[in-house]
């Protein structure tokens, strides 16, 4: 019987544990949390995205970051099969807004609860503190690892100890350092998925503040780089929410010594028209009032002011005394009220990393290293980075199957 040994209990580990004491094989999870899956239960907001309703080119088609590679993986396990696999698991599933799959609790714990229930039926060892440090070669192929400095001999090693950002969820970068000991390029690791900060400081007036149903752009000189509607907050360094983790790939990987500039309309389910319309009613109504006092029914209470500046008036402006060249101003401030972004925060805060093993040195139908024999790599410490919505996990999952069963059967 062949013994893999697969290193960290993540999403990935746990898949690929359970797959390939399936496929046949003796199989040992050694994670150095004391717990499984720490990254995993505080994923969307402690609700678990675990994935998105979709097929296999939907998924690749959101992943920017070498989607592509991951066919095989998806075609292997895909949403459904994920899904039926957690369901088989005690796992009651629902599909909101956008396709994004959630359990039905809303506890991401549910998600454990049914991974480690596949890991126990499938008598997988678990081993929990247990910090790998080291591979280790014969002839050229993995003879096993050094796990809390002894060493452990097998047949296959799975290497699925995620990207570099949360490190206090375990994922601090160790995979990257085992396979360039052997080896392996690393793609510089970078932030994906990651809040921004911004030049000006009035959004750090306002933490906290989210805004829903709003668009966002990313625009660079006269280009548009990234437009998308949805929910953004304001934090004590800039700005954040999921349209701007989506937005940030554009800054992260963007080119240019030209600044990029985030453009947040406010009112984007109204024509430019109807929005004027809308103003002039509201300014009619409030004519007595002070302008800060007259936009309570457009606008969150503590952005009146922002946008009141944006516009280039006096907070304290008499309504009745507003031109038409003002309201226009206005609307220009509720439709593209702007923001200098000064760079993206840093690789720990960062939902996914981008960059890790080089997919070009794996191959996508096993998993397996093409410079080391019976190493293998699963999920996010691969170098492939997908968009919110359920893909990075279910990326990490679908790695964790195809090496978890190719590792127990070459
Ligand atoms: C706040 C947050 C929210 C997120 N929400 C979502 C979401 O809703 N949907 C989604 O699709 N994605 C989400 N993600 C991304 C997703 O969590 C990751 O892409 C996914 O967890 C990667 O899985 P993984 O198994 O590759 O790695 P990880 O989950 O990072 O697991 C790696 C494991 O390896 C262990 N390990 C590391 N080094 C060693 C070592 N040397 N020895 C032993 N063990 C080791 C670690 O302790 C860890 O347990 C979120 C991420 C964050 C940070």
């Amino acid at each position: 019987m062949r013994t893999v040994v697969i290193v960290g209990a993540g999403p990935a580990g746990m898949l690929a544990a359970r797959q390939a004491a399936q496929a046949g094989a003796k199989v040992i999870l050694l994670e150095k949390n004391e717990r499984l899956g720490k990254k995993l239960v505080i994923t969307g907001k402690g609700r678990c995205n675990v994935t998105n309703d979709a097929d296999a080119g939907t998924l690749v088609k959101n992943i920017p970051g070498n989607g592509r590679f991951l066919y095989s993986a998806f075609a292997a396990f895909g949403s459904q099969d994920l899904q039926h696999f957690l369901q088989d698991h005690g796992v009651v599933l629902k599909v909101e807004r956008g396709n994004r799959v959630f359990p039905q609790s809303d506890r991401s714990f549910d998600v454990v609860d049914g991974l480690r229930l596949a890991l126990e039926r499938s008598n997988v060892e678990v081993r929990l503190r247990s910090h790998v440090s080291e591979l280790l070669q014969e002839q050229g192929r993995v003879a096993g690892l050094v796990v809390n400095e002894q060493p452990l001999y097998c047949d296959a090693v799975v290497i699925c100890t995620g990207g570099a950002s949360y490190p206090a969820t375990g994922s601090t970068g160790d995979g990257y350092r085992l396979a360039a000991a052997v080896g392996h390029t690393i793609v510089p690791p970078r932030p994906a998925l990651v809040p921004l900060e911004t030049k000006e400081e009035w959004p750090k007036t306002l933490p906290g503040l989210a805004l829903k149903n709003v668009q966002l752009a990313i625009l660079q000189g006269d280009r548009t780089l990234f437009k998308e509607f949805g929910e953004m907050l304001f934090t004590h360094y800039g700005i954040s929410g999921p349209i701007v983790l989506s937005a940030s790939r554009f800054v992260t990987h963007g080119k240019g010594s030209q600044p990029f500039i985030a453009s947040i309309n406010l009112k984007p389910a109204l024509t430019e028209e109807q929005l004027d319309q809308r103003l002039q009613r509201d300014l009619t109504k409030y004519q007595r009032k002070e302008i800060k006092n007259a936009l309570d029914e457009l606008l969150p209470k503590r952005l009146i002011p922002i946008v009141i500046n944006a516009a280039g008036l006096e907070v304290d402006k008499p309504v009745h005394q507003i031109t038409r060249g003002e309201r226009q101003a206005l609307l220009l401030a509720l439709t593209d009220l702007r923001l200098e972004i000064s760079g993206p925060r840093p690789l720990t805060e960062a939902i996914v990393t981008a960059g890790g093993v080089s997919t070009k040195e794996i191959d996508p139908k096993t998993m397996q290293s093409k410079l080391v024999p019976g190493l293998y790599f699963a999920g996010e410490v691969i170098d492939v980075d997908g968009y919110t919505g359920g893909f990075n996990l279910q990326a990490a999952f679908s790695t964790g199957y195809l090496a978890g069963q190719s590792a127990a059967q070459q």
